[in-house]
């Protein structure tokens, strides 16, 4: 049976491991790392450096360097979100033809999702080397929050990169199977995960192997670069009031604060106290400035003190939304990098009043569960369930901008829910509907999956016609909508427009690349 590799796709770094003997193993890549930075570097040739290698010429090809990219797959480019990412992040990003947030390095164009293929494809070289034989098939994470564009992205990158996506699994989800892989004892665990981009925080229950995901809450925007961004502006404003230079538009400086900002805040995880020095930041008339001072842990704390608070908001909703409350978790499991940070930590058990568990490295674990997940897949692993939900309601715009649900938020997936709608004017052939999938309760505040017509609905009085309308949502997450006459029984074709993802032709041209 051919291999399955699971791919922890992460927005800073990515990982990938498979199931060998019963046992999941985590890959090292040809530099011997078993991560790799989720990074592409450009040169002004045809040349591309993907990882570690990427990494490393960041800060001498800061406009070439692509890095941060699942911030921006699956998003549209006059989104807030987009627009937050194009202040801050060195490389041009684009309005593609359909609306998409794109990248453009070297007068040449690429998709999210291709750039995310570039780096897919390392992991799968890493793990062709590791067999010595072709590999095409994956299981890919993605964070629980993810909404359906940007998971049907994920499943465009995988594709692009020659791997046939057989399950997009959420990150936390993977993680708790990671945890409770071979465990015999019953529990409710919380997984805690964030990471470079991402918060998600999800509440399993795990008994008699069977997995179940009872509740899962996130932000979407907050993760390890936002702490880096709030150290870089204390820097820069440092900088400014030492040497009066202000060196905020300067590309190459600020990602040398970029990078000391984030090395600080990991040494900040270890030590009490450390010390930033770049030498020759910027050479104005006095002749060339440099920048040193030495930051304690308890000064960055203050630093990010408010996006550590924001951490706290999504947990209780977990909490909320599975109807438990803090004596009824037995366990924490941190995930990410950042729960490294001893005041992520605090506040985790602040709010669960458990101490997290250590016992596994937060870099891997996503990727040992996906690997697990590949197993389950693949026929390796028997004595394992998983049953996971859908992070967000999925439905539909109604009079008065309102949204109505049609599926709620945190039910098990894969689900099919319908519901009939008719005319409000005599022989009315058509009907619009804006599929919606969000929290709030005004429909323009949810993202819009996609709007489409019912058209061909014979002649009735007002009220007469009977179109049942499918929404359905499977195990990767993913949302499609169908339609039917009940009078006829004739099926209607839908055509959701104004979704996000490649056309055809993009597709084929990405894969043409990147062979
Ligand atoms: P991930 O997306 O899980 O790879 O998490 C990456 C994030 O974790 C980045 O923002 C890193 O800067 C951060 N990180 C990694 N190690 C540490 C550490 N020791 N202390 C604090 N943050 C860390």
């Amino acid at each position: 049976m051919a291999k399955i590799i699971g791919i922890d796709l992460g927005t800073t770094n990515s990982c990938v491991a498979v199931i060998e003997g019963g046992e999941p193993l985590v890959l090292p890549n040809s530099e011997g790392s078993r991560t790799t930075p989720s990074m592409v570097g450009f040169t002004e040739g045809d040349e591309r450096f993907v990882g570690q290698q990427a990494k490393r010429q960041a800060i001498i090809n800061p406009d070439r360097t692509v890095y941060d990219i699942k911030r921006l797959i699956g998003q549209k480019f006059n989104s807030d979100v987009v627009k937050h990412y194009k202040a801050s992040l060195p490389y041009d990003i684009i309005e593609a033809t359909n609306g998409d947030a794109w990248v453009s390095v070297n007068g040449q164009e690429f998709s999210p999702q291709e750039v995310s293929a570039m780096v897919l494809k390392k992991m799968k070289q890493t793990a062709e080397d590791y067999f010595g034989e072709e590999i095409t098939e994956a299981v890919i994470t993605v964070p629980a929050y993810f909404n359906d564009m940007q998971r049907s992205a994920t499943k465009e990158a995988g594709m692009i990169a020659g791997l046939s996506v057989r399950r997009i699994i959420n990150e936390p989800t993977a993680a708790a199977l990671a945890y409770g892989y071979g465990k015999e004892r019953d529990c409710n665990l919380i997984v805690f995960d964030l990471g470079g981009g991402t918060f998600d925080v999800s509440l399993v229950s795990m008994h008699g192997g069977v997995f179940e995901v009872v509740a899962t809450c996130g932000d979407n925007q907050l993760g390890g670069e936002d702490f880096d961004r709030a150290i870089l502006d204390f820097l820069l404003e440092k900088f400014e009031s030492e040497t009066g230079v202000d060196v905020s538009g300067d590309k190459m400086a600020l990602q040398r604060l970029k990078e000391a900002a984030e090395n600080a805040k990991c040494e900040l995880s270890t030590l009490t106290e450390t010390n930033i020095n770049l030498p020759f930041l910027a050479v104005d008339e006095n002749g060339p400035q440099h920048l040193s001072l030495s930051l304690s842990r308890s000064q960055l704390n203050d630093l990010v003190y408010e996006l550590v608070e924001r951490l706290e908001g999504p947990c209780q909703t977990a909490l909320k939304d599975s109807k438990m409350s803090t004596s009824d978790i037995d366990d924490v499991l941190l995930v990410g990098g950042m729960t490294r940070m001893p005041l992520v930590q605090e506040k985790v058990q602040e709010i669960f009043g458990v101490k997290p568990s250590k016992g596994v490295n937060p870099d891997e674990v996503v990727a040992v569960g996906a690997a697990i997940q590949s197993g389950i897949l693949g026929g390796e692993v028997r004595e394992v369930i998983l049953l996971d939900v859908t992070p967000l309601n999925l439905g539909i715009r109604v009079a008065g901008d309102r949204f109505s649900a049609i599926i709620e938020k945190n039910t098990s997936i894969p689900v099919r829910e319908s519901k009939v709608f008719t005319t409000t004017e005599k022989n009315q052939d058509m009907v619009s509907i804006t599929v919606l999938q969000g929290d709030d309760e005004s429909a323009s505040a949810n993202q819009m999956l996609g709007m489409f017509n019912l058209t061909g609905i014979p002649h009735a009085p007002a009220g007469a016609p009977r179109i049942e309308v499918s929404f359905e949502i499977d195990t990767d997450g993913i949302v499609s909508v169908s339609a039917k006459d009940l009078k006829t029984n004739v099926s209607q074709s839908i055509t959701v427009e104004g979704t996000s993802g490649l056309s055809e032709e993009e597709l084929r041209r990405a894969v043409n690349r990147n062979k």
